[in-house]
């Protein structure tokens, strides 16, 4: 008989379009897939909260459409590189395949689980699977790594269109007598693990897994896609694809959505202006490669001196949406009920935190990394590292927003606002952006007391801007 192969899903929850599962089941070979929760190997970029949250019900999904296939998702937990060699040798598999995982703590393990199969005589095949292209060999015409966006995005589109996605096999070869493996609920994937599911709500604006993740995709490009350049910022439209939480954990690959957006020969400023964002993923992914400190330390040397001032209260007061800039909160409201925001006002949201509070932007990469659900490292640490000034192809550090400018330009019948924000929903358009101009009577007529039902600004914008501009000033002397 064939010998089988093992099947290692890391961040790539699908079975189209998946060059390691094509390559492990070639030639009718039975399969075992594995998937193995290892904490310890990803230590402070293990799933957040809200991630594990997805996880769990992605788990479920991907276990499902293996069994309807007849090759059973086998779950562990541990190290990879004990349980990996040890499944191979249970079942005398002959290959292991895997995509290739870009996060740092990733990389080392596909070292270690590479040379613990090698010991046994085995090798471990990393393909492509979450990419359009691999990051290392891809660089400018001098063979450097790319450090800015438009560049690397002209390269990318000059290279060619990725190929055409090749479809999930009908049917699998399981392997005869399978390994015993954890069940879901012993992974205990609950976002404090131990504890009940506090991203239960979640539910209602998701559906993760690979039928969810195609849904989205095809009601995008029907939808919304041709008028994206016009809506993608305005967050009280449904006008971006949402794809975020199923492009991280790979239930559907960069290159099926760039494909899908090809296909649907919608407007072509729309389909532009997206192609164009799903290559912003790749860039995080390149920086993340060639710059693997990103997640902890600024890409500009000289922010490291950058004069942050750490402040529990105003981090919190971020943290609960009680900043008492409406758009800010609304956002921080979003992220939590749903454990996503919108793309512009993660921009906004941001930018408060780092300019006019002047926390450290780790300190907000490190609370969007619990509570998104597409906590992604690369493109998480790239557009802090953006907003913040520090990164390699960053916002230029004197550009403050203002959230209410912001908020009155991008949400400006406050459809957004009234949905998040609640206790401001009846004040009138003039002032749902800065209720603090409002007059006592229209404030008591919306049922508003500032202060109390709802906060006064933490700072206010103009002292804000001048205290950022100050510190960065200070940095640059
Ligand atoms: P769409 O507008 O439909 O874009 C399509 C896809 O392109 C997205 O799903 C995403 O995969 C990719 N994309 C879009 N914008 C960006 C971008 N600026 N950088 C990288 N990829 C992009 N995105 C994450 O996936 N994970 C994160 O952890 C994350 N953290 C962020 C933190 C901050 C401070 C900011 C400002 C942005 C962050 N983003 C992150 C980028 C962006 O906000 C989200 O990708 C986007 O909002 C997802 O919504 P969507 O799927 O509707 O996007």
């Amino acid at each position: 008989m064939t010998e089988p192969s093992l099947l290692w899903f890391r961040h790539d929850l699908r079975l189209s379009d998946h060059p390691a599962l094509l390559a492990a089941v070639a030639g009718g070979r039975p399969v075992l897939p594995v998937f193995v929760l290892d904490d310890a190997a990803a230590g402070l970029h293990r799933p957040g909260g809200a991630a594990r949250w997805w996880l769990r019900a992605s788990l479920a999904a991907l276990g499902r459409e293996l069994a309807a296939r007849g090759a059973p998702l086998l779950l562990a937990r541990g190290r990879a590189e004990t349980v990996l060699p040890a499944l191979a040798a249970a079942i005398g598999a002959a290959a292991v395949h895997a995509g290739r995982a870009y996060e740092p703590w990733a990389r080392a393990q596909s070292q270690r689980v590479h040379e613990a199969l090698a010991d046994a005589g085995l090798g471990l095949t990393l393909h492509t699977t979450g990419l359009l292209r691999e990051p290392h060999g891809f660089g400018s015409g001098s063979g450097k790594p790319y450090a800015v966006y438009t560049p690397f995005a002209k390269a990318m589109l000059a290279a060619g269109e990725p190929p055409p996605p090749r479809p999930a096999p009908d049917r699998l070869a399981g392997v005869p007598h399978p390994p015993g493996g954890e069940t879901l609920e012993a992974l205990d994937l609950y976002p404090v693990p131990g504890e009940p599911d506090w991203a239960a709500g979640f539910g209602a604006s998701w559906q993760p897994g690979e039928a969810g993740a195609q849904a989205r995709l095809a009601r995008f490009t029907r939808q919304a896609l041709g008028a994206y350049d016009r809506q993608r910022n305005l967050p009280g439209v449904d006008g971006s694809s949402g794809l975020s939480p199923h492009l991280r954990w790979g239930e559907v690959s960069p290159g099926q959505v760039w494909h899908a957006a090809r296909a649907a020969q919608a407007d072509a400023t729309g389909t532009e202006t997206f192609l164009k964002e799903i290559l912003w993923r790749e860039f995080s992914y390149h920086l993340l490669w060639h710059r693997p400190e990103m997640p902890q330390a600024p890409l500009r040397a000289e922010f490291a001196r950058f004069p942050w001032q750490p402040d529990a209260r105003l981090l919190e007061a971020w943290q609960q949406g009680r900043t008492g800039y409406p758009v800010v909160d609304a956002g921080m409201r979003q992220l939590w009920q749903t454990g996503w925001m919108h793309n512009r006002v993660r921009m906004i949201a941001a930018s408060l935190l780092v300019k006019h509070l002047l926390q450290p932007w780790q300190a907000g990469a490190a609370w969007f990394w619990d509570t998104l659900v597409d906590a992604d490292l690369a493109s998480n640490s790239a557009s802090w590292q953006w907003v913040a000034g520090s990164g390699s192809d960053a916002a230029p550090y004197f550009r403050v927003f203002n959230p209410i400018l912001q908020g009155e330009k991008f949400d400006p019948e406050g459809r957004y606002l009234r949905r998040f924000v609640p206790e401001l929903a009846k004040l009138p358009q003039a002032f749902l952006h800065k209720p603090w101009e409002a007059p006592a009577e229209v404030l008591a007529a919306a049922g508003v007391r500032l202060g109390q039902s709802y906060p006064r600004p933490v700072v206010a914008h103009e002292a804000g801007r001048a205290r950022a501009l100050a510190a960065f000033a200070a940095l640059r002397a």
